[in-house]
């Protein structure tokens, strides 16, 4: 097989949608992008970027500050709203209303803080209810 057209980086394993055969990632002169096996009798080429899905920010599960076996995960209200909640419900009723982030606070010590949008930027707060204070940056 004579392919003077970019070399093979990996099989797809996908059908190419014109004649059924293989789709080949290939590097190419121009960058990369998606083959048929069957080039040159096929002609079918594709941009990878169209191929690959962008990944979805997966948000990293924060353990509940409450009862320290769940993880918070975000729900949504009645209303639509997004709010965080602990997965141990109804065990657990922790839930807070703002992105949680795993952290300390620096004025009472709880285990959890929030991030909370401002016209000046993102701060962060303690997710306590009797506390509540923004944390200072470094
Ligand atoms: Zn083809
Ligand atoms: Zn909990
Ligand atoms: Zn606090």
């Amino acid at each position: 097989m004579h392919q003077n057209d970019g070399h093979i980086i990996k099989e797809l394993g996908v059908a190419c949608p014109d004649c059924g055969s293989e789709l080949l990632l290939r590097q190419g002169r121009f960058g990369m992008f998606i083959g048929c096996s069957n080039y040159p009798e096929c002609h079918f080429i594709q941009s990878p970027n169209k191929q690959e899905e962008p990944e979805q920010p997966t948000q990293a599960s924060v353990s509940c500050p409450e009862c320290a076996k769940g993880t918070l995960t975000e729900r949504k209200s009645r209303f639509g709203k997004a709010f965080y909640a602990c997965d141990q419900y109804p065990k657990c009723k922790f839930a807070v209303n703002h992105p949680p982030v795993e952290g300390h606070c620096q004025y009472c010590g709880f285990e959890l803080l929030v991030e909370k949008k401002r016209a000046s930027g993102t701060v962060l707060e303690c997710a306590s209810r009797r506390c509540h204070k923004v944390q200072e940056s470094e």
